[in-house]
Parts: C-alpha cells; structure tokens; sequence
C-alpha cells in the first residue's frame, strides 16, 4: 500500500550515500534528493498547491526532472509531464488537458512555454540548469525560480494514497492525437514492483556480476566486477514519455545510479558510458540505430553494459546483431507497453542464448495476464500460434481517459485492457508483437502485417531503416509500399535498381500477396520524440507516382 513517494523514501534509507543522480560533475545521491525533492514539495505547498492539483512538467532530461517529480508526488500532486519538444499550441493543448495549475519548466524550454501562454497558470516555475549564472533574467513573466522552492526545511507531506492519481501521462501520439492517461500511484508502485521481481529472477540466469572481457581484437584479457545492486545506468530514454519515467522509478527502487547526458548525441554518450563503467542502457530502436550508425561507435566496444532494454517499438534482428559488437557482455531485453499500462505488460531476454525466441517480447510480467482474442468476435481466445489482438489485465492496468469516458470503456473492458496491438503467443507463453491493428493492411482480401515485411526487410544490407505502410489502391484496396533509409556504403545506392532488389528480396521470402509493391528511398524516418517511427506521417504524404 505504498505511493510512489515511499519508493524514494526506502532507497534514501537503504542507500543514503549512494549516488542516484549524475549530470557532469554535478551529482545527488539518494538522501539528497530525497531531501530536495521534500524541499520542492514543501515550496509548492506553500505557494498554494495542495493535493490533486496537475502540476506539469516541461522540461528536457536533467538532473532537476526527478527532483521535481518526486516534489510534486510528494506534495500529493499530479504530475503531468509533456513533450519539452512540442511546439506551442500543442502544449497549450496538453496543458488545457491535463487542467494544470502549475507548470515546472526549463531555460531550454521556457521560450515555448511564453509563446503558448501562461494564463490561468500560477505558479510558473523556472528550473535552472545547474550552471546558470546568478542573475540570469527570467525568460517566463512570473517565474518562481527553483532555489526559492527548495529554501525551506524539509518535512514529511501528507500521507498520500495508493488510489491517488499520480500522473496524466500522454500516449504517444503515434496513431494521432496523444491521449491523456490517469495513472495512480498503486499503478506506478505495482508496475516497478513488476519489473524489480522479474529482473531479480530473469538477469542472475546472465551473470551480471562481471567476469572477464576478451577484446576481439587484441585478445586483451579485461575483468570487470559489477557488485550486486549497484548498477550506473545511462539516461537517454525522455523522462516524460511512459518509458523513461517509470524506467527511472524502478531504478530509485534499485538503488542504481542513473547518468544524464543531455541531449543525446552519440558520441557523447558512449564516451559517458565508458567513463562510468555503464551497466545499463535503456532506450527505443531509433536511438540504437543512432548509436549503431555513428562514427565514433566503430570500432568500439564497451564491455561493462550488461543490459540493453530496448522498447517503446519493435527491434529487428539486424540491429540485435549489431548491439551485440558494441555492447559484447551485454543482453538485450525487450519489454512491451503503453502508457495504458503505466508502461509494461511483458518483458523477456533475446539473448545469444536465445532465452527467449528472437523476435519474442518474452512473458508477460508478476501478476499480469495476457490473451490473444480474436478481433472481432472479442469473446474469444484465438489458438497459439495465430494472430490476433493482445488484451491485458494486471495491477498495472491503469484508470483510462479521464473525461473520455466512451474511448474508455472501449479500452478498458471487464478489467482487461484492449491494446490495439496484434500478438501471438507460442506454446510455452511468449508472447511476439506483429503490429499495430491499425497498421495491418488488407491486399485483395488479405491481411498482410507490415511488420513481417520490415524485418525481411532490414536483413538486407543495403537497409539503414524500414518502415512499410498500407496506401490505398483502386486495384487491390491497398498495398505495401517500403520507406528506406539506405546505408550510406549502399551498392547501388538509394535509386530504382536498390528498390527492384528490395522487392525481390521480399518476393523470394513471401506469399505473393505478401509482395511489397513499391519501394520509395527517404534520408530519415519521421520519427516521435519517444523514438516511434510516424507510420500515419508516412501514409499522409504518400502520393502515388505518375
Ligand atoms: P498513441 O496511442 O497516442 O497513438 P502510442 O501508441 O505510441 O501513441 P505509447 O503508449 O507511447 O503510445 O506506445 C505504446 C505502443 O508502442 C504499443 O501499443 C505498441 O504498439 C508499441 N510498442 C511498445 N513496445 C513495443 C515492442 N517492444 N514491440 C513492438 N511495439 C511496441
């Protein structure tokens, strides 16, 4: 019966002197921020913020977003994290939705936070990056700056309540408007409890207590020794999406040692990773493709990372293949979620050792049920094996669209919720994602999944990125047609002849209704700032060719 709050609370008891925080030079171990974010809470109950109250959060990844988050949770207020990168008036949007009454914002995001208005605001809280000079003007009229919030002696809040709302957290926005979600704090403190049981009982099968590294090139024998529990995890994944928010609550909960770097820029990132001695990463398939893709990941190894959690989107086997070079010790493993579900249903090791079957998102976590239904007569599970769409019931399962309450009780049946996800189960319980019900496609009749085509896809060497779409066809209803990126070594390069041999590819390994039907060559992906790529974005724009 704990809230979220109690999660800080017990690692500043068990790790006191443990660094939680780290961003530069400048670090926060667990009692520190745990003081702080008492501190924050304590300002915000004096400038007249009292329990429900929405308090949003706009700001990019740095080391003031937890303490603030955990200020606000422990005020028994809401927070509402929002994309730092959208633009104004879908802010406004987002904070009309969430019904703010304050909103946490940083100088790298204050500009937008002016052009979509304050009104109806108050307070507005200006959060400095840890180097700001005294005296810097206050980009936001009103601003209430962070050091006035975090003047007064700490002290417990009140006692907050599993059932409380802990967050109105945004969909992400990939299938259209994102959605707000109300998330309460029995949700959150299950949902870590989750993933903290099924690591304690999945990861010891993957020797995570070091051993001894064999560079592949010079043979150099290096030992490593990752004491139990103290983990270094590097931060890239946004805090305000699902992923990273609650990924960083199950770290506090393990007392690992989360490291902030900015703005993700590769090269920084691994130089951070490697300084630290980096156990974890966590982040979606664009950012691995970033990563894999840069210049200063060649050549490179980096034998301390022993996890690489990879979610928010379907990772092909190429890109498992090729995290294995730069991250040699380490597992990968795949968890699936949505915001519905605070942020996992299943989670499972796709490992060398094939723990689980590649391209399986593994079993569903502690205390979760999962069952693939037909699509239409929803009643009814369908066989293993065959695909249909994937319901979930747990304790993580959250409340549903506060003032929507027909999308709702769409959504959310009888305790289960509908995901919208395509799945199949195998005999043994894995479960495998084949898409979005909205991406499938129907060719003459036909289902066809574009997820199949994208890893058929993305095994051919010439292909950077993939995404395949349904675009409509007077002939056939619709047909696939495959976005790619070509590497940038390509023989032959991004033009007619690579996408003859793309479709070929395909052909050789698929029904013929399966066929991808036109192959169109793009530099980038439309990408969400949670890493999803923007299928609706690529369907928008298609216009077929003269
Ligand atoms: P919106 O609901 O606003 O369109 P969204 O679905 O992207 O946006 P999120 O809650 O951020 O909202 O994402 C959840 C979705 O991400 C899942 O429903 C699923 O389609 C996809 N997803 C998450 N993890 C995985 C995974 N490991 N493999 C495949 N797809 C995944």
């Amino acid at each position: 019966e704990a809230s979220v709050g109690d999660l800080l609370a017990g690692s500043a008891r068990r790790y006191p002197d443990r660094v939680a925080l780290r961003d530069g030079d400048h670090t926060l171990t667990f009692a520190e921020l745990h003081e702080q974010a008492l501190r924050f809470a304590r300002g915000l109950r004096e400038r007249g913020i009292t329990e429900g109250d929405v308090v949003a959060l706009h700001q990019p990844n740095s080391l003031w977003f937890p303490v603030t988050y955990y200020g606000i949770l422990l005020a028994g207020a809401v927070v509402a994290p929002v994309n730092p990168t959208l633009p104004a008036a879908a802010l406004r949007a987002q904070l009309d939705e969430a019904g703010a009454r304050a909103v946490v914002t940083h100088p790298a995001t204050a500009a937008t936070l002016r052009e979509a208005g304050t009104d109806g605001l108050e307070p507005v809280v200006l959060v400095p990056p840890s180097d700001a000079a005294p005296g810097d003007p206050a980009p936001v009229d009103g601003t209430v700056p962070l050091a006035a919030l975090l003047a007064g002696v700490p002290e417990p809040g009140p006692r907050v309540s599993p059932d409380a709302v802990a967050h109105l957290s945004f969909t992400g926005g990939t299938t259209g408007r994102s959605k707000a979600v109300e998330v309460r704090h029995r949700h959150v403190v299950a949902n870590c409890l989750q993933f903290t049981c099924w690591r304690a009982a999945a990861l010891p099968a993957v020797d995570l207590d070091g051993g001894v590294f064999l560079d592949p090139v010079d043979g150099a024998a290096t030992e490593y020794i990752t004491p139990p529990g103290e983990g270094v995890s590097i931060a890239v994944a946004p805090f305000f999406h699902a992923m990273g928010l609650v990924g960083q609550s199950i770290g506090v909960l393990s007392g690992t040692t989360v490291v902030l770097c900015g703005r993700f820029e590769p090269g920084r990132f691994l130089d951070q990773a490697e300084k630290f001695a980096a156990t974890a990463i966590a982040g979606s398939p664009a950012l691995f493709h970033a990563l894999l893709a840069a210049p200063s990941a060649q050549g490179r190894a980096l034998p301390t990372v022993r996890v690489v959690n990879s979610g928010a989107a379907p990772i092909d086997t190429t890109t498992l293949r090729a995290l294995r070079t730069l991250f040699p010790r380490a597992c990968v493993v795949e968890g699936y979620g949505l915001t519905e579900a605070t942020m996992g249903v299943t989670s499972g090791i796709t490992d060398p050792d094939d723990l689980v079957p590649i391209g399986s998102v593994g079993l569903p976590v502690f205390d979760t049920d999962v069952e693939i239904r037909d699509l239409v007569d929803t009643g009814r599970c369908v066989p293993d094996g065959e695909t249909g769409e994937l319901w979930a019931r747990g304790p993580q399962i959250t409340a549903g669209y506060p003032g929507h309450p027909e999308l709702t009780a769409e959504q959310f049946v009888d305790g289960w919720l509908r995901t919208g996800d395509l799945a199949r189960c195998d005999e043994r319980g894995h479960v495998y994602i084949v898409g979005r019900a909205k991406d499938m496609l129907i060719y003459k009749g036909y289902n066809v999944y574009p997820g199949q085509l994208e890893e058929i896809l993305s095994g051919h060497p010439a292909v950077a990125q993939v995404s395949v779409v349904g675009v409509p066809s007077a002939e056939a209803g619709e047909i696939p047609v495959a976005y790619v990126v070509a590497r940038a070594d390509a023989s032959p390069g991004a033009g007619p002849a690579l996408g003859e041999e793309l479709m070929a590819h395909v052909s050789a390994r698929v029904a013929p209704y399966q066929r991808v039907r036109e192959v169109r060559f793009l530099d980038a992906l439309p990408t969400s700032a949670a890493g999803k790529i923007l299928k609706a974005e690529l369907r928008r724009t298609y216009r077929p060719s003269a």
